[in-house]
């Protein structure tokens, strides 16, 4: 039996993700993974890491959305998935207001 490999982790990696890749992806991600000596796991991992920081670290309302109720029209700024459940939810009431 071989040794386990990697740190025991208190963020226990559950969820699976099915990714499709070109041959240019495969490539890029082969070499990343041998340069860096890292699990090509560990290379999706850090590069969404990456994207999330930038995300974070620049102006948020970048990545704000504005959506309006087609119903009532009033606006929504959308920049997380729960302004985006409110937004949802609130389209859905004045759709049945509307009825
Ligand atoms: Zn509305």
């Amino acid at each position: 039996m071989t040794a386990k490999i990697g740190r025991p982790s208190d963020d226990p990696k559950i969820h699976h993700l099915l990714v499709r890749l070109s041959e240019e992806d495969r490539q890029k991600l082969e070499y990343c993974a041998r340069v860096t000596g890292q699990s090509r796991a560990e290379i999706i991992r850090e590069g969404l890491d990456n994207i999330y920081k930038q995300i974070r670290e620049s102006n948020v309302l970048d990545f704000v959305l504005i959506k309006t109720c087609e119903y009532c029209k009033k606006q929504f700024q959308i920049g997380s998935p729960n302004d985006a459940k409110l937004f949802v939810e609130h389209v859905e009431r004045c759709k049945k207001r509307k009825q």
